[in-house]
């Protein structure tokens, strides 16, 4: 990321933000193989857990923060507060704590136990909501509440059009090439949605490449908040599906929204840890779901593309290591990987 330095973001911060870009971004792409009801077929997937703290989420982060500073709306002593379902507040965590501010996170208190102790062990400080508190909401209210104090800096990512910019500008751009790279443009993208950063900023990039391309956003079957407006029931799959649509979200900007269940998103992951050695979160395994029911609907010369939103790690507390019972509607019965290329970057 090239950036001049101005009155709010020193030479020597602005060579920091740059050592951060080496750790972030540029990410490796997989092409994945597979045998579905007996027939072969391949898509592909971006490997974000490959960033500096194992999420796509540190793209954002790095990207605002130093927007942020080029645009003087953070001085070095803030505290930046977020609300976040977790890979946000550890990316936050890390690229704050390396810039030398003190973070501060806010968070539902039902979210895995490693996201909490990985907050914690960067020495952010870390408040929790119950349910009873008013979850996801309640926390963001609480950092709007903080904020007016001063002091603060607040990301809000679920408003924050850097979060689009830093897709269309890094994550797309580096899908965009890297097919290219193989002589192929993409034909889809599906990206499950959390602030719909990723859905809306990548889809932008590969428009540019093909007009055509149909961008998915992804939910799950067990709770619909982008078809219904509001938050609707249970599910598993940490980091998508908050309580709510977020306002960079444009709807009317994307296609058919898809869904795929949390257990099958489960069975997908744990396939994919023990068939090709890919241990992913569950998120991942709901957007290769998505991936491949698109690429079975489309066709097959269909360029899908998906993303591998961070590794299992995170997970080892949860039912992503538990036996999962299989269902007659999963994808993932008729689905066995057969093998994983990886594409130049
Ligand atoms: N998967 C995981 C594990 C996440 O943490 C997130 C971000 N909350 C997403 C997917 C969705 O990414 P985005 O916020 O860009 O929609």
């Amino acid at each position: 990321m090239n950036a001049t330095s101005n009155v709010c973001l020193s030479p020597e911060l602005d060579r920091q933000f740059k050592h951060l870009w080496h750790l972030v971004g540029n990410t490796p792409m997989l092409e994945l193989q597979y045998i579905y009801k007996n027939k072969p077929g391949k898509i592909y997937v971006k490997c974000e857990n490959y960033n500096l703290t194992g999420s796509i989420k540190d793209r954002m982060a790095l990207y605002i923060l130093h927007k942020s500073y080029m645009n003087c709306k953070i001085q070095p002593d803030d505290i930046i507060v977020e609300a976040t379902s977790g890979n946000t507040g550890i990316a936050f965590s890390a690229i704050g704590k390396n810039l030398g501010h003190r973070v501060k996170i806010i968070m539902p208190n039902w979210l895995s136990k490693e996201r909490i102790d990985i907050i914690k062990s960067m020495g952010a400080e870390i408040e929790l909501i119950s349910k009873e508190e008013g979850g996801f909401l309640r926390s963001i209210k609480l950092c709007e509440e903080l904020a007016s104090k001063g002091g603060v800096f607040i990301p809000r990512q679920f408003e924050n059009q850097y979060n689009i910019e830093a897709h269309e500008l890094t994550t797309g751009k580096e899908i965009a090439l890297q097919l290219e790279n193989i002589g192929l443009r993409a034909d889809a993208f599906v990206a499950g949605v959390g602030t719909g950063g990723t859905v809306m900023g990548v889809g932008k990039q590969l428009k540019k490449y093909n007009p055509e391309v149909k961008i998915h956003p992804l939910e799950p079957l067990e709770s619909p908040t982008l078809t219904t407006g509001y938050k609707v029931g249970i599910h598993r799959i940490q980091g998508i599906s908050d309580e709510f649509i977020p306002a960079i979200v444009q709807l009317d900007k994307l296609d058919k929204i898809i869904s795929a269940s949390d257990g099958d998103s489960i069975i997908m992951a744990q396939k994919l840890a023990s068939q090709l050695g890919l241990a992913v979160g569950i998120s991942s395994g709901a957007n290769i779901i998505g991936a491949i029911k698109l690429r079975e609907e489309m066709g097959d010369d269909a360029v899908v593309v998906t993303i591998i939103a961070d590794d299992n790690k995170k997970y080892l507390s949860t039912d992503l290591v538990k036996d999962e019972p299989m269902k007659e509607s999963y994808l993932t019965k008729d689905i066995h990987f057969t093998g994983s290329l990886s594409i130049k970057r």
